[in-house]
């Protein structure tokens, strides 16, 4: 069983269904409303558990209700807990808008998240024990590149999801073994629209690049080879949220059981081809039978 550690975010979801977003200054009546246990931390830990890795998480919520109920999403997602901190004071929040199209828009108050600044021994004798540490930019960038950095000297695989997108520090680019952007990302970080030349440039920084490419699928990329573009299968999508989440939780469990790229990109989407289908980011994520009878 490939083993996980996730270095991240707990957030509770707050979602608006809406026929199309507001723009700034407007105000539109939304169809329907719902709580759902979310940040990315959090949702590629129940991802990567979902899809048969053995996870546990590292983080923080509040001592709010929403802290009670994230804590209590990823013990029922069959997420090891013990390092998860309860801190006074509020858990994080996303307020995310979904319109009728499946895009959406998201604010995110990292509350408790904002008070993981660093890593105790506990922490990093937990990461040592595993075969890849996820990261994301959720927590303060101070334990991002503490955690990446750990896992560097442990001899653990790093995976990266640049989000939300900002610059990266260059100790956090040498700890990164795979980066996996979306093309905004992709573009945020190099200024390069283009999928294919911006994976090509991030390649410069760290050795192996992944760009989700939403409905079209995902795009491979490491050094001294070319880049290949694995497609998405054909569904129709009702809520994207997540997607992302998904897909990296289950490329690190198909990475993890020593699949090649290509085809561990092609498991992640399936795994994310399944949650777009369904409404909300931890809830639609597929479990492992259905994703191998999904893949065939
Ligand atoms: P994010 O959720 O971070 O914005 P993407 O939109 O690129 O990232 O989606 C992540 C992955 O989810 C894609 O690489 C793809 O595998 C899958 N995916 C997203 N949208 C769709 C869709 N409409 N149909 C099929 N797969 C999708």
């Amino acid at each position: 069983m490939t083993s996980i550690v996730v270095l991240g975010s707990t957030n509770m979801d707050l979602v608006a269904y809406v026929p199309r977003a507001p723009a700034l200054g407007e105000t539109v009546t939304g169809r329907s409303f719902r709580t759902i246990p979310g940040g990315k931390g959090a949702n590629q830990a129940v991802a990567a558990a979902r899809a048969g890795g053995e996870v546990s998480m590292i983080g923080a919520v509040g001592t709010d209700e929403f802290g009670v109920r994230l804590r209590a999403t990823l013990d029922h997602g069959a997420v090891d807990t013990d390092l998860l901190r309860t801190v006074e004071g509020a858990s994080g929040t996303a307020h995310i808008v979904v319109d009728d199209e499946g895009g959406n828009a998201i604010v995110v108050v990292p509350g408790a998240n904002g008070t993981v600044t660093s890593l105790d021994h506990g922490d990093e004798a937990l990461i040592g024990t595993a075969d890849l540490l996820l990261l994301q930019l959720e927590l303060p960038l101070s334990v991002v590149v503490e955690g990446a950095a750990t896992a560097r000297r442990l001899g653990v695989r790093t995976v990266l999801t640049p989000a939300p997108a900002q610059p990266l520090p260059p100790e956090l680019l040498a700890a990164t073994d795979l980066l996996v952007p979306n093309e905004h990302e992709a573009a945020a970080l190099t200024g390069l629209t283009d999928p294919r030349e911006a994976a090509l440039a991030l390649l410069r920084d760290v050795p192996e690049v992944v760009v989700t490419l939403g409905a079209a699928g995902s795009l491979y990329a490491a050094r001294g080879a070319d880049p290949v573009v694995v497609p998405a299968p054909r569904v129709r999508a009702v809520d994207t949220t997540g997607a992302g989440d998904t897909f990296v939780g289950a490329l690190a469990v198909a990475l993890g059981e020593g699949r090649p790229a290509p085809e561990a990109l092609a498991w992640a989407g399936i795994a994310a081809a399944l949650s777009v289908q369904r409404e909300g980011a931890s809830t639609s994520m597929p479990f492992r039978t259905e994703i191998e009878a999904a893949f065939g």
